[in-house]
Parts: structure tokens; C-alpha cells; sequence
């Protein structure tokens, strides 16, 4: 492909690649992030990012949890890539915004006018990003408020916000959208889930979720590190639990032995919502032959969920998290929506 042809508007973005030549957004080094829209692109006045749990917990762990350095460092990783891309953990976000600009090309087919309040629903690692300056890093939740710009390419997704909830929470909320709208579509009824992760933003959402799902016959197990958490305790108070299994998911021999002691014939389904890498083997043991492993975590690694299934000869289908479903974003919200005890404490912890 000649150089011309990769500069032409493409609805992908190519034409935002700076290197490597012929790499996609979402696997470049470095993208164009100048802050004006094309004819095929959106632009929007950035506010608020929410950088993705991995992501930010091997940033605030790096930077010794200190605000300076953490916006220092997220500053420093958009300078060098045009975009929120950890390198480390090979994860991104995604920010909530104004419509600036719409290109001309798209003023005819998007359903969006310039003004409106939107959050992004792909990866800031893909979205061309211009931070003028940081102002706030929170380092209890994960979000960062810039001034700042950002680039929607024509087959980009958003939502606009939605006026019943807050807007923290429900950029908190669409973050792991992915999440509960994958376990609508892989509980059934009787099934024993398994939620690794239980007592965070993603796990508390699948958790409840599930808990509906499986119905009187069905089980739902949540996993942390431990259960005293105001989200455990939450979980467990309000029946979105059946059992809370207090376990490090590094620990794999320790965890699975845990849940076969409570659960002989292992789940129908484990959802692994952990920021931690080195948890797929538990995931993976948790799981009985011919059930289901969905690892929506961000520190899944392939190669190890692969060949550790392959190598405790386990037959099991492992999915991976696929942020974007159709109608993921309604289907979260709603989710919340459903479960006020869970929008209560969304509304305590993320609307600040
Ligand atoms: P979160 O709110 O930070 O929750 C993480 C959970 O993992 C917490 O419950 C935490 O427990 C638990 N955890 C940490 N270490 C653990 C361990 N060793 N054993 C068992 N549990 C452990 O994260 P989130 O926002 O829900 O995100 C969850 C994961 O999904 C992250 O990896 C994130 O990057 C990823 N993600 C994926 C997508 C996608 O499209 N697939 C989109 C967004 C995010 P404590 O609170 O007790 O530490």
C-alpha cells in the first residue's frame, strides 16, 4: 500500500497511523493526535478519562500511588504515543466529552449534534488523544480530569450519557460494559457461576447480573482477596452472592481447592474481572470440563490460558473480553438501574 493511499480518510482511522506504516489505531506505536476533525471524524473536548483498572493500577503502582507522578506518567504515555496506550499493560480507557466538530463527511450520518455530552465506547488505546493539561488524578477509582481533546473515527462508538444517573458513575459503569452483557448471554439457569474479582466495578455488576440470571437452582460464587470490603460486604448482605470465597486468584492451587471443597462439580461458567495478571490457572481449575471461562480482565495473558488449560487437560471454551457487545451500554446501565443497593454504592464511591 503506497503512502498516499494509507494517508487517505479511511473509517478505521489508518489515516491517523504515524508508526509502524501499515499498523491499525489500536496497534500502532504512535498515532496523529492533532486536535481538529477531518471530514470522516469527531472531535470532542475531553474532561474526564477513565483509565482501565490494569492499566491504572500498574501506573499508580510504578509511581508509588503518588497523584504528581501518575498524571506525570499518563501525560509522558499520550506525549510519546498520541494516545492513552499503556505499553506495559497494553490497555486504555475511555474519556467523557463534548461534541466539538463533526466532520462533514459524518454530519449526515451520525445521530449526534455538536454540544452534546457523551462518553467513549472504545478503547482510549485506538482514540487519538491531545492532553493540554491534567488537573485532578483520583487514585481510588482510576480517573483523571484533563483538559484535553480526543478523536472519534467514523466507526467509533459512544453513548450519551444518560440523565437518571450520575455521571462519574455511569463512566464507571460503561467502562466494563463488555462485562454484564457478556453474562447475559452465558448464564442459564442452574448454572454455578464463578466471578473472580467479585467486589470490583466489572465483578459486582457480574455478580448481580448472574444472580439473576441462574435463578433458585443456580449459584453464584464471588472471589476476592478478601470479604470485608464495603463491595463484599454489599454483595453478600444483598444475596448477589451465594457464597463469598475470601482467596488470592495467584494463589491456583489454593483457590481451587477452596472452590471444590464448596462446589465438587466446579462452575458452569468463571468470569475472571481481576486488575492482576497470573490468574488464568485458577480461572482455568475453577472451570468443570465443558464449561466456560470468560476472561474479561485486561491481564489475561493467551499464551497462558492456552497452554494451562491444555497442560491440567482441561476441555474447557474460554472466551475472550470482548469490550463491545451490541447494546452493551444499555444492557450496564440497566443493570445498575436494576440493583439499587449496587447504584447506591457506585453513587458513594464514583460520584465525586
Ligand atoms: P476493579 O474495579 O479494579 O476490580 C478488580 C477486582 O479484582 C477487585 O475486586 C479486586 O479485589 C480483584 N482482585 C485483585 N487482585 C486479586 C487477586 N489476586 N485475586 C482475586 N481478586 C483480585 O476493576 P474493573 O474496572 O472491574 O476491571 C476488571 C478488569 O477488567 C481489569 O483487568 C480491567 O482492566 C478489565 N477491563 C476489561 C475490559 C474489556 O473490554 N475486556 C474493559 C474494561 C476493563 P480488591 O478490590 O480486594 O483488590
Amino acid at each position: 500500500m503506497s503512502i498516499a493511499s494509507r494517508r487517505r480518510l479511511h473509517p478505521l482511522g489508518t489515516h491517523r497511523v504515524i508508526d509502524p506504516p501499515g499498523a491499525m489505531p489500536q496497534n500502532a506505536w504512535k498515532l496523529d493526535n492533532t486536535p481538529v476533525a477531518r471530514d470522516n471524524e469527531i472531535l470532542c473536548t475531553v474532561d474526564v478519562l477513565n483509565i482501565d483498572s490494569a492499566s491504572f493500577k500498574q501506573i499508580a503502582d510504578a509511581c508509588d500511588g503518588d497523584e504528581a507522578r501518575i498524571a506525570e506518567h499518563v501525560f509522558g504515555i499520550v506525549r510519546e504515543r498520541g494516545k492513552q496506550h499503556n505499553p506495559v499493560t497494553g490497555s486504555g480507557g475511555m474519556f467523557i466529552g463534548n461534541v466539538e466538530a463533526i466532520g462533514k463527511d459524518l454530519c449526515e450520518q451520525v445521530d449526534l449534534r455538536e454540544g452534546q455530552r457523551i462518553a467513549s465506547l472504545v478503547s482510549l488505546t485506538l482514540t487519538p488523544l491531545h492532553i493540554e493539561s491534567i488537573a485532578r488524578v483520583c487514585v481510588q477509582t482510576g480517573r483523571i480530569w484533563i483538559r484535553g481533546k480526543a478523536i472519534l473515527f467514523a466507526s467509533g462508538l459512544w453513548a450519551l450519557l444518560p440523565t437518571d444517573i450520575d455521571e462519574n458513575v455511569a463512566l464507571a459503569v460503561l467502562d466494563v460494559a463488555g462485562a454484564p452483557a457478556q453474562v447475559a448471554r452465558l448464564c442459564k439457569a442452574g448454572d454455578t457461576v464463578v466471578v473472580i474479582g467479585a467486589d470490583g466495578k466489572s465483578g459486582m455488576l457480574a455478580c448481580a447480573s448472574a444472580k439473576a440470571l441462574v435463578g433458585e437452582r443456580g449459584r453464584v460464587i464471588g472471589v476476592a482477596p478478601s470479604d470485608r470490603s464495603a463491595a463484599a460486604r454489599l454483595l453478600i448482605e444483598h444475596n448477589f452472592v451465594d457464597t463469598f470465597l475470601v482467596a488470592d486468584a495467584r494463589d491456583t492451587l489454593a483457590l481451587s481447592e477452596k472452590l471444590a471443597a464448596i462446589a465438587p462439580e466446579l462452575a458452569d461458567l468463571t468470569i475472571n474481572c481481576v486488575n492482576v495478571p497470573e490468574t488464568e490457572l485458577a480461572s482455568i481449575l475453577c472451570t468443570k470440563d465443558g464449561g466456560t471461562v470468560y476472561f474479561f480482565s485486561m491481564s489475561t495473558s493467551f499464551t497462558a490460558a492456552a497452554l494451562g488449560a491444555e497442560g491440567v487437560g482441561r476441555d474447557v471454551t474460554m472466551i475472550v473480553g470482548n469490550g463491545y457487545a451490541r447494546g452493551h451500554a444499555a444492557t450496564a446501565l440497566q443493570t445498575l438501574r436494576d440493583h439499587p443497593p449496587i447504584h447506591a454504592y457506585f453513587n458513594d464511591k464514583y460520584a465525586h
